[in-house]
Protein backbone atom coordinates (compact mmCIF):
# COMPACT_ATOMS: atom_id res chain seq x y z
CA UNK A 1 0.00 0.00 0.00
CA UNK A 2 1.56 3.19 -0.64
CA UNK A 3 0.47 6.64 0.82
CA UNK A 4 -1.38 9.05 -1.49
CA UNK A 5 -2.79 11.67 0.15
CA UNK A 6 -5.20 15.05 -0.91
CA UNK A 7 -4.39 18.44 -0.66
CA UNK A 8 -6.19 18.77 2.83
CA UNK A 9 -4.54 15.63 4.33
CA UNK A 10 -7.55 14.69 5.59
CA UNK A 11 -9.03 11.72 5.62
CA UNK A 12 -5.64 9.34 5.34
CA UNK A 13 -6.63 6.40 3.33
CA UNK A 14 -4.34 3.92 2.24
CA UNK A 15 -4.58 2.62 -1.27
CA UNK A 16 -2.21 0.33 -4.42
CA UNK A 17 -1.08 3.20 -6.53
CA UNK A 18 -1.35 1.59 -10.39
CA UNK A 19 1.24 3.83 -12.59
CA UNK A 20 -0.46 4.46 -16.07
CA UNK A 21 2.51 4.77 -18.47
CA UNK A 22 2.32 6.85 -22.12
CA UNK A 23 0.65 5.13 -24.85
CA UNK A 24 -0.49 2.55 -22.38
CA UNK A 25 -3.14 0.68 -24.89
CA UNK A 26 -4.49 -1.50 -21.96
CA UNK A 27 -5.24 -1.62 -18.33
CA UNK A 28 -5.88 -5.63 -17.41
CA UNK A 29 -8.71 -4.44 -15.19
CA UNK A 30 -9.53 -8.20 -14.54
CA UNK A 31 -5.94 -8.12 -12.75
CA UNK A 32 -7.59 -5.56 -10.27
CA UNK A 33 -9.05 -7.38 -7.72
CA UNK A 34 -10.58 -4.06 -5.85
CA UNK A 35 -11.92 -0.89 -7.46
CA UNK A 36 -10.03 1.99 -8.91
CA UNK A 37 -10.15 5.30 -9.29
CA UNK A 38 -7.89 7.48 -11.55
CA UNK A 39 -5.99 9.86 -9.49
CA UNK A 40 -4.54 13.63 -11.26
CA UNK A 41 -2.05 15.39 -8.68
CA UNK A 42 -4.42 15.53 -5.38
CA UNK A 43 -5.34 19.32 -5.59
CA UNK A 44 -8.54 17.63 -4.20
CA UNK A 45 -9.57 18.84 -0.57
CA UNK A 46 -10.77 16.04 0.61
CA UNK A 47 -11.74 12.51 -0.60
CA UNK A 48 -12.82 12.64 -3.85
CA UNK A 49 -9.78 11.51 -5.29
CA UNK A 50 -9.47 9.10 -2.08
CA UNK A 51 -9.97 5.18 -2.57
CA UNK A 52 -8.78 3.78 0.59
CA UNK A 53 -8.80 -0.09 0.34
CA UNK A 54 -8.60 -0.20 -3.96
CA UNK A 55 -6.56 1.26 -6.07
CA UNK A 56 -5.52 4.90 -7.70
CA UNK A 57 -4.70 4.83 -11.09
CA UNK A 58 -1.81 7.22 -11.33
CA UNK A 59 -2.28 9.83 -14.35
CA UNK A 60 0.62 11.99 -14.09
CA UNK A 61 3.01 9.96 -16.85
CA UNK A 62 0.05 10.39 -19.00
CA UNK A 63 1.43 14.15 -19.86
CA UNK A 64 1.85 14.38 -23.64
CA UNK A 65 0.18 16.92 -26.13
CA UNK A 66 -1.70 15.18 -29.22
CA UNK A 67 -2.33 17.71 -31.65
CA UNK A 68 -2.40 22.28 -31.14
CA UNK A 69 -4.27 24.03 -34.16
CA UNK A 70 -2.80 27.46 -33.53
CA UNK A 71 -5.33 28.95 -35.55
CA UNK A 72 -8.16 27.68 -34.00
CA UNK A 73 -7.32 27.33 -31.00
CA UNK A 74 -8.11 23.32 -30.25
CA UNK A 75 -5.34 22.00 -28.17
CA UNK A 76 -5.77 18.08 -27.61
CA UNK A 77 -3.70 16.57 -24.67
CA UNK A 78 -3.79 12.95 -22.59
CA UNK A 79 -5.72 13.12 -19.50
CA UNK A 80 -2.43 13.48 -16.43
CA UNK A 81 -1.06 16.91 -18.77
CA UNK A 82 -0.93 19.88 -16.24
CA UNK A 83 -2.53 23.53 -16.66
CA UNK A 84 1.11 24.53 -15.98
CA UNK A 85 2.16 22.25 -19.15
CA UNK A 86 -0.70 23.69 -21.03
CA UNK A 87 -0.04 27.39 -20.21
CA UNK A 88 3.90 26.88 -21.40
CA UNK A 89 2.77 26.08 -24.64
CA UNK A 90 -0.16 27.83 -25.25
CA UNK A 91 -0.01 31.42 -23.84
CA UNK A 92 3.49 32.69 -26.00
CA UNK A 93 0.77 31.66 -29.01
CA UNK A 94 -1.73 33.87 -27.77
CA UNK A 95 -3.98 31.08 -26.12
CA UNK A 96 -4.96 30.74 -23.18
CA UNK A 97 -7.21 29.25 -20.65
CA UNK A 98 -10.97 29.71 -21.13
CA UNK A 99 -11.62 28.82 -16.99
CA UNK A 100 -8.55 28.03 -14.18
CA UNK A 101 -8.84 27.08 -10.71
CA UNK A 102 -6.68 28.44 -8.47
CA UNK A 103 -3.83 26.56 -8.52
CA UNK A 104 -2.39 25.76 -12.23
CA UNK A 105 -0.89 22.28 -10.16
CA UNK A 106 -4.34 20.17 -11.63
CA UNK A 107 -4.77 17.73 -14.44
CA UNK A 108 -7.05 17.98 -17.59
CA UNK A 109 -8.55 14.91 -16.07
CA UNK A 110 -8.73 16.38 -12.76
CA UNK A 111 -10.14 19.41 -14.36
CA UNK A 112 -12.94 17.36 -15.84
CA UNK A 113 -13.98 15.11 -13.20
CA UNK A 114 -14.31 18.47 -10.53
CA UNK A 115 -15.64 20.56 -13.82
CA UNK A 116 -13.93 23.57 -11.69
CA UNK A 117 -14.44 27.04 -12.06
CA UNK A 118 -12.32 30.30 -12.13
CA UNK A 119 -12.90 33.45 -11.40
CA UNK A 120 -14.80 34.36 -14.65
CA UNK A 121 -17.55 31.96 -14.50
CA UNK A 122 -20.27 34.82 -15.19
CA UNK A 123 -18.38 34.70 -18.65
CA UNK A 124 -17.09 31.49 -19.75
CA UNK A 125 -18.85 29.48 -17.38
CA UNK A 126 -17.07 25.88 -15.44
CA UNK A 127 -14.42 24.22 -17.44
CA UNK A 128 -16.40 21.56 -19.03
CA UNK A 129 -18.07 23.83 -21.34
CA UNK A 130 -15.08 24.12 -23.16
CA UNK A 131 -14.11 20.47 -23.71
CA UNK A 132 -15.09 19.42 -27.23
CA UNK A 133 -14.84 16.07 -26.53
CA UNK A 134 -12.71 12.95 -24.62
CA UNK A 135 -12.02 9.20 -24.90
CA UNK A 136 -13.02 7.32 -22.12
CA UNK A 137 -11.50 4.10 -21.12
CA UNK A 138 -14.04 1.53 -19.13
CA UNK A 139 -12.81 -0.95 -17.40
CA UNK A 140 -14.85 -4.14 -19.90
CA UNK A 141 -12.37 -2.28 -21.93
CA UNK A 142 -14.36 -0.09 -24.02
CA UNK A 143 -13.08 3.13 -25.28
CA UNK A 144 -15.28 5.67 -25.83
CA UNK A 145 -15.36 9.19 -27.59
CA UNK A 146 -17.72 11.18 -25.67
CA UNK A 147 -18.75 14.74 -26.56
CA UNK A 148 -21.99 16.93 -26.69
CA UNK A 149 -23.45 14.76 -29.99
CA UNK A 150 -21.31 11.51 -29.33
CA UNK A 151 -22.30 9.52 -26.36
CA UNK A 152 -23.66 12.40 -24.84
CA UNK A 153 -25.30 11.07 -21.63
CA UNK A 154 -21.71 9.58 -20.98
CA UNK A 155 -20.16 12.84 -21.74
CA UNK A 156 -22.36 15.32 -19.03
CA UNK A 157 -21.98 12.06 -16.30
CA UNK A 158 -18.26 12.62 -16.61
CA UNK A 159 -18.16 16.38 -16.31
CA UNK A 160 -17.93 16.62 -12.79
CA UNK A 161 -18.65 13.21 -12.27
CA UNK A 162 -15.61 12.70 -9.92
CA UNK A 163 -13.63 10.16 -11.77
CA UNK A 164 -16.62 7.56 -11.48
CA UNK A 165 -17.58 6.88 -15.23
CA UNK A 166 -13.86 5.53 -16.25
CA UNK A 167 -10.70 6.71 -17.21
CA UNK A 168 -10.57 9.77 -19.39
CA UNK A 169 -7.30 8.99 -21.66
CA UNK A 170 -7.07 12.30 -23.68
CA UNK A 171 -9.27 15.18 -23.77
CA UNK A 172 -10.11 18.10 -26.56
CA UNK A 173 -10.46 21.66 -25.41
CA UNK A 174 -11.43 25.04 -26.80
CA UNK A 175 -8.75 27.62 -25.42
CA UNK A 176 -9.49 31.68 -25.92
CA UNK A 177 -7.51 34.06 -27.58
CA UNK A 178 -5.26 36.85 -25.69
CA UNK A 179 -2.81 39.63 -26.74
CA UNK A 180 -0.45 38.73 -24.13
CA UNK A 181 0.48 37.36 -21.01
CA UNK A 182 -0.35 40.36 -18.57
CA UNK A 183 -4.26 41.48 -17.34
CA UNK A 184 -5.03 45.09 -15.87
CA UNK A 185 -6.44 44.51 -12.44
CA UNK A 186 -8.26 46.84 -10.00
CA UNK A 187 -8.40 45.93 -6.61
CA UNK A 188 -11.07 47.39 -4.35
CA UNK A 189 -11.39 47.78 -0.22
CA UNK A 190 -15.12 47.27 0.84
CA UNK A 191 -16.21 47.82 4.39
CA UNK A 192 -18.56 44.96 4.96
CA UNK A 193 -20.79 42.44 3.35
CA UNK A 194 -23.11 44.49 2.01
CA UNK A 195 -20.49 46.42 0.07
CA UNK A 196 -19.23 43.10 -1.94
CA UNK A 197 -22.60 41.87 -2.87
CA UNK A 198 -22.91 46.12 -4.85
CA UNK A 199 -19.50 45.65 -6.36
CA UNK A 200 -20.01 42.30 -7.59
CA UNK A 201 -23.00 43.16 -9.53
CA UNK A 202 -21.25 46.07 -10.86
CA UNK A 203 -18.15 44.26 -11.41
CA UNK A 204 -19.60 41.34 -13.10
CA UNK A 205 -20.94 43.25 -16.25
CA UNK A 206 -17.54 45.09 -16.86
CA UNK A 207 -14.84 42.62 -16.12
CA UNK A 208 -14.39 39.22 -17.39
CA UNK A 209 -12.66 38.57 -13.57
CA UNK A 210 -14.06 38.80 -10.17
CA UNK A 211 -13.20 37.59 -6.95
CA UNK A 212 -12.66 38.76 -3.20
CA UNK A 213 -11.06 37.88 -0.26
CA UNK A 214 -13.24 38.82 2.84
CA UNK A 215 -11.89 39.01 6.65
CA UNK A 216 -13.62 36.11 8.13
CA UNK A 217 -12.91 37.38 11.93
CA UNK A 218 -14.57 40.97 11.87
CA UNK A 219 -18.02 41.74 13.41
CA UNK A 220 -20.68 43.87 13.73
CA UNK A 221 -20.34 46.76 11.45
CA UNK A 222 -17.58 45.14 9.91
CA UNK A 223 -19.16 41.86 9.00
CA UNK A 224 -17.98 40.50 5.74
CA UNK A 225 -15.32 43.66 5.00
CA UNK A 226 -12.46 42.64 2.26
CA UNK A 227 -10.63 43.57 -0.97
CA UNK A 228 -12.68 43.04 -3.87
CA UNK A 229 -10.29 42.14 -7.35
CA UNK A 230 -11.17 42.36 -11.01
CA UNK A 231 -9.42 42.14 -14.39
CA UNK A 232 -9.24 41.33 -17.78
CA UNK A 233 -6.89 40.07 -20.46
CA UNK A 234 -4.73 43.20 -21.11
CA UNK A 235 -4.98 44.65 -24.78
CA UNK A 236 -2.26 44.41 -27.50
CA UNK A 237 -0.90 47.70 -26.68
CA UNK A 238 -0.54 49.11 -23.47
CA UNK A 239 2.25 51.69 -22.77
CA UNK A 240 4.28 49.81 -20.08
CA UNK A 241 4.42 46.01 -19.26
CA UNK A 242 5.76 44.95 -16.45
CA UNK A 243 9.09 42.83 -15.95
CA UNK A 244 7.86 38.90 -15.93
CA UNK A 245 8.12 37.88 -12.43
CA UNK A 246 11.35 35.39 -11.59
CA UNK A 247 9.11 32.81 -10.26
CA UNK A 248 11.44 31.80 -6.99
CA UNK A 249 9.31 28.95 -5.62
CA UNK A 250 9.27 28.49 -1.37
CA UNK A 251 8.50 25.29 0.34
CA UNK A 252 7.25 24.67 3.59
CA UNK A 253 10.29 22.85 4.91
CA UNK A 254 7.43 20.64 6.95
CA UNK A 255 4.23 20.34 9.51
CA UNK A 256 3.72 23.32 11.15
CA UNK A 257 2.77 23.06 15.14
CA UNK A 258 -0.89 23.78 15.50
CA UNK A 259 -0.61 26.45 18.10
CA UNK A 260 0.93 29.09 15.25
CA UNK A 261 -2.81 29.07 13.58
CA UNK A 262 -5.36 30.40 16.30
CA UNK A 263 -7.89 33.28 16.54
CA UNK A 264 -5.25 35.99 17.63
CA UNK A 265 -2.16 35.08 14.86
CA UNK A 266 -5.45 35.02 12.00
CA UNK A 267 -6.53 37.95 13.15
CA UNK A 268 -3.62 40.21 13.22
CA UNK A 269 -2.83 38.59 9.59
CA UNK A 270 -6.87 39.51 8.40
CA UNK A 271 -6.13 43.25 10.17
CA UNK A 272 -2.77 43.90 8.62
CA UNK A 273 -3.82 42.15 5.27
CA UNK A 274 -6.84 44.68 5.26
CA UNK A 275 -4.91 47.86 6.08
CA UNK A 276 -2.17 47.45 3.88
CA UNK A 277 -4.50 47.44 0.82
CA UNK A 278 -5.01 51.09 -0.19
CA UNK A 279 -8.92 52.08 -0.94
CA UNK A 280 -8.32 51.29 -4.34
CA UNK A 281 -5.37 49.77 -6.71
CA UNK A 282 -4.59 49.67 -10.66
CA UNK A 283 -1.88 47.29 -12.24
CA UNK A 284 -0.84 45.59 -14.88
CA UNK A 285 0.53 42.08 -13.66
CA UNK A 286 1.46 39.15 -14.94
CA UNK A 287 -1.06 36.02 -15.30
CA UNK A 288 0.89 33.93 -13.06
CA UNK A 289 0.44 36.03 -9.62
CA UNK A 290 -2.67 36.81 -10.44
CA UNK A 291 -4.45 33.46 -11.02
CA UNK A 292 -2.12 31.43 -9.17
CA UNK A 293 -0.85 33.18 -5.96
CA UNK A 294 -0.76 30.15 -4.03
CA UNK A 295 1.45 27.99 -6.39
CA UNK A 296 4.03 29.75 -5.70
CA UNK A 297 4.81 28.63 -2.26
CA UNK A 298 5.31 24.96 -2.75
CA UNK A 299 3.78 22.34 -0.19
CA UNK A 300 1.49 25.33 1.75
CA UNK A 301 -0.96 22.86 3.24
CA UNK A 302 1.87 21.78 5.75
CA UNK A 303 1.17 25.58 7.51
CA UNK A 304 -2.40 23.41 8.84
CA UNK A 305 -0.05 20.66 10.74
CA UNK A 306 -0.08 16.65 11.10
CA UNK A 307 -4.25 16.92 11.52
CA UNK A 308 -4.43 18.68 8.07
CA UNK A 309 -7.55 20.85 7.17
CA UNK A 310 -10.84 20.94 5.36
CA UNK A 311 -11.87 23.56 2.63
CA UNK A 312 -15.67 24.64 2.85
CA UNK A 313 -17.01 25.86 -0.13
CA UNK A 314 -20.49 26.28 -0.88
CA UNK A 315 -22.93 28.49 -2.78
CA UNK A 316 -26.51 30.07 -2.67
CA UNK A 317 -28.59 31.61 -4.79
CA UNK A 318 -28.77 34.95 -5.18
CA UNK A 319 -32.08 35.55 -4.10
CA UNK A 320 -30.97 35.27 -0.43
CA UNK A 321 -27.24 35.13 -0.98
CA UNK A 322 -26.14 37.97 1.45
CA UNK A 323 -28.50 36.85 4.63
CA UNK A 324 -27.16 33.22 3.96
CA UNK A 325 -23.52 34.34 3.89
CA UNK A 326 -24.12 36.64 6.99
CA UNK A 327 -25.70 33.40 8.42
CA UNK A 328 -22.69 31.61 8.03
CA UNK A 329 -20.69 33.88 9.04
CA UNK A 330 -22.34 34.37 12.42
CA UNK A 331 -22.26 30.71 12.76
CA UNK A 332 -18.66 30.74 12.22
CA UNK A 333 -18.26 33.39 14.43
CA UNK A 334 -20.23 31.75 17.09
CA UNK A 335 -18.35 28.81 16.97
CA UNK A 336 -14.72 30.45 18.56
CA UNK A 337 -12.93 28.61 15.59
CA UNK A 338 -10.14 30.69 14.26
CA UNK A 339 -11.02 30.90 10.66
CA UNK A 340 -9.22 31.49 8.06
CA UNK A 341 -6.83 34.08 6.05
CA UNK A 342 -7.65 32.32 2.98
CA UNK A 343 -11.32 33.23 2.63
CA UNK A 344 -12.41 33.87 -0.69
CA UNK A 345 -16.25 35.27 -1.89
CA UNK A 346 -17.30 35.25 -5.85
CA UNK A 347 -20.77 34.76 -7.93
CA UNK A 348 -20.99 32.13 -10.35
CA UNK A 349 -23.27 33.71 -13.42
CA UNK A 350 -26.16 31.47 -15.51
CA UNK A 351 -24.44 30.27 -17.60
CA UNK A 352 -25.39 26.20 -17.04
CA UNK A 353 -22.43 23.78 -16.07
CA UNK A 354 -22.38 20.79 -19.08
CA UNK A 355 -22.18 18.18 -15.96
CA UNK A 356 -24.31 16.52 -13.95
CA UNK A 357 -23.40 16.77 -11.19
CA UNK A 358 -21.01 19.55 -11.30
CA UNK A 359 -21.28 22.06 -8.46
CA UNK A 360 -21.54 25.70 -10.00
CA UNK A 361 -24.60 26.90 -10.07
CA UNK A 362 -26.16 30.68 -10.33
CA UNK A 363 -25.70 32.25 -7.21
CA UNK A 364 -23.00 33.23 -4.71
CA UNK A 365 -20.25 31.20 -3.51
CA UNK A 366 -18.08 31.34 -0.70
CA UNK A 367 -15.05 29.26 0.41
CA UNK A 368 -13.30 29.16 4.04
CA UNK A 369 -10.57 26.69 5.04
CA UNK A 370 -10.47 25.03 8.48
CA UNK A 371 -7.54 23.90 10.33
CA UNK A 372 -9.17 20.30 11.38
CA UNK A 373 -9.53 20.49 14.99
CA UNK A 374 -11.53 17.31 15.30
CA UNK A 375 -15.10 16.58 16.37
CA UNK A 376 -15.30 20.88 16.56
CA UNK A 377 -14.57 21.55 13.22
CA UNK A 378 -17.08 18.23 12.23
CA UNK A 379 -20.03 19.72 13.93
CA UNK A 380 -19.81 23.33 12.67
CA UNK A 381 -19.63 22.28 9.47
CA UNK A 382 -22.48 20.08 9.62
CA UNK A 383 -24.40 23.06 11.05
CA UNK A 384 -23.21 24.80 7.75
CA UNK A 385 -24.78 22.55 5.81
CA UNK A 386 -27.88 23.18 7.33
CA UNK A 387 -27.74 26.55 6.76
CA UNK A 388 -26.78 26.32 2.86
CA UNK A 389 -29.61 23.53 2.78
CA UNK A 390 -32.22 26.05 4.10
CA UNK A 391 -30.92 28.57 0.93
CA UNK A 392 -31.22 25.37 -1.85
CA UNK A 393 -27.63 25.52 -1.69
CA UNK A 394 -24.90 22.85 -2.41
CA UNK A 395 -21.11 22.03 -1.06
CA UNK A 396 -18.73 21.50 -3.55
CA UNK A 397 -17.35 17.31 -3.48
CA UNK A 398 -14.00 18.49 -4.68
CA UNK A 399 -13.58 20.08 -1.51
CA UNK A 400 -15.32 17.93 0.62
CA UNK A 401 -14.16 15.26 3.27
CA UNK A 402 -16.74 15.32 5.30
CA UNK A 403 -20.38 15.69 4.06
CA UNK A 404 -22.97 13.39 5.22
CA UNK A 405 -25.00 11.13 3.00
CA UNK A 406 -27.80 13.04 4.12
CA UNK A 407 -26.91 16.34 2.84
CA UNK A 408 -25.22 15.21 -0.67
CA UNK A 409 -27.68 13.75 -1.33
CA UNK A 410 -30.42 16.82 -1.11
CA UNK A 411 -27.63 19.21 -2.49
CA UNK A 412 -27.45 16.64 -5.64
CA UNK A 413 -30.83 15.27 -5.94
CA UNK A 414 -29.75 13.59 -9.71
CA UNK A 415 -27.20 11.66 -7.94
CA UNK A 416 -29.52 8.97 -8.49
CA UNK A 417 -29.80 9.57 -12.19
CA UNK A 418 -25.88 9.46 -12.17
CA UNK A 419 -25.85 5.75 -10.88
CA UNK A 420 -26.47 4.38 -13.99
CA UNK A 421 -23.39 5.89 -15.50
CA UNK A 422 -20.82 4.76 -12.76
CA UNK A 423 -18.09 1.74 -13.95
CA UNK A 424 -19.02 -1.14 -11.65
CA UNK A 425 -15.21 -1.25 -10.81
CA UNK A 426 -14.84 2.78 -9.92
CA UNK A 427 -15.20 3.62 -6.94
CA UNK A 428 -13.71 6.17 -4.03
CA UNK A 429 -13.58 7.07 -1.10
CA UNK A 430 -15.87 10.31 -1.22
CA UNK A 431 -18.23 8.20 -2.92
CA UNK A 432 -18.90 5.35 -0.63
CA UNK A 433 -19.26 7.69 2.35
CA UNK A 434 -22.17 9.97 0.32
CA UNK A 435 -24.22 7.05 -0.92
CA UNK A 436 -24.19 5.03 2.27
CA UNK A 437 -27.31 6.67 3.50
CA UNK A 438 -28.43 5.66 6.81
CA UNK A 439 -32.46 7.25 7.30
CA UNK A 440 -31.56 7.89 11.02
CA UNK A 441 -28.69 10.33 10.36
CA UNK A 442 -29.60 13.67 11.34
CA UNK A 443 -27.25 15.98 10.39
C1 LIG B 1 -4.76 26.01 -4.10
C2 LIG B 1 -5.98 25.39 -4.74
C3 LIG B 1 -6.87 26.21 -5.38
C4 LIG B 1 -8.00 25.66 -6.00
N1 LIG B 1 -8.88 26.50 -6.61
C5 LIG B 1 -9.98 25.99 -7.21
C6 LIG B 1 -10.89 26.84 -7.90
O1 LIG B 1 -10.71 28.07 -7.96
N2 LIG B 1 -11.96 26.28 -8.53
C7 LIG B 1 -12.17 24.92 -8.48
O2 LIG B 1 -13.16 24.46 -9.08
N3 LIG B 1 -11.33 24.09 -7.84
C8 LIG B 1 -10.24 24.59 -7.21
N4 LIG B 1 -9.37 23.75 -6.56
C9 LIG B 1 -9.63 22.31 -6.58
C10 LIG B 1 -8.96 21.63 -7.78
O3 LIG B 1 -8.98 22.46 -8.91
C11 LIG B 1 -9.74 20.37 -8.15
O4 LIG B 1 -9.88 19.54 -7.03
C12 LIG B 1 -9.12 19.58 -9.30
O5 LIG B 1 -10.07 18.66 -9.74
C13 LIG B 1 -7.84 18.85 -8.88
O6 LIG B 1 -7.28 18.23 -10.04
P1 LIG B 1 -6.21 17.05 -9.89
O7 LIG B 1 -5.61 16.83 -11.22
O8 LIG B 1 -5.29 17.33 -8.75
O9 LIG B 1 -7.15 15.81 -9.60
P2 LIG B 1 -7.30 14.91 -8.30
O10 LIG B 1 -7.54 15.78 -7.13
O11 LIG B 1 -6.20 13.92 -8.25
O12 LIG B 1 -8.66 14.16 -8.67
C14 LIG B 1 -9.86 14.90 -8.74
C15 LIG B 1 -10.96 14.03 -9.35
O13 LIG B 1 -10.65 13.82 -10.72
C16 LIG B 1 -10.69 12.45 -11.03
N5 LIG B 1 -9.75 12.25 -12.13
C17 LIG B 1 -8.45 12.64 -12.19
N6 LIG B 1 -7.93 12.29 -13.38
C18 LIG B 1 -8.90 11.66 -14.08
C19 LIG B 1 -8.95 11.04 -15.36
N7 LIG B 1 -7.90 11.00 -16.19
N8 LIG B 1 -10.11 10.45 -15.74
C20 LIG B 1 -11.20 10.49 -14.94
N9 LIG B 1 -11.20 11.06 -13.72
C21 LIG B 1 -10.07 11.65 -13.30
C22 LIG B 1 -10.32 11.77 -9.72
O14 LIG B 1 -10.79 10.44 -9.67
C23 LIG B 1 -11.02 12.65 -8.72
O15 LIG B 1 -12.37 12.31 -8.61
C24 LIG B 1 -8.22 24.26 -5.95
C25 LIG B 1 -7.30 23.42 -5.32
C26 LIG B 1 -6.17 23.98 -4.70
C27 LIG B 1 -5.20 23.06 -4.01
Amino acid sequence: MTHFSSWGRYPKAKQQAVWLRWRQQNIDFTELTATVLPYGLGRSYGDSCLNDGGNLLITQQLNHFIAFDKTAGVLRCEAGISLDEILHLIVPTGWFLPATPGTKFVTVGGAIANDVHGKNHHRYGTFGCHVLRFELLRSNGERLLCSATENKELFAATIGGLGLTGLIVWAELQLRPIYNAFLTTKSVRFKCLTGFFELSAQAAAKYEYTVAWFDCQAQGNKLGRGIFMCADHAPAQITAYPAVPKFKRRSVPFNFPAFILNRCSIKAFNQLYYRLHKKVTEKVVHYEPFFYPLDSILNWNRIYGKRGFMQYQCVVPFAHGQEAIKKILACIAASGSAGSFLAVLKTFGDIKSPGLLSFPREGVTLALDFAHEGDATLSLLNRLDNIVLDYQGAVYPGKDARMSAHAFQKFYPQWQTFTQYIDEKFSSSFWRRVTNFNSKEII
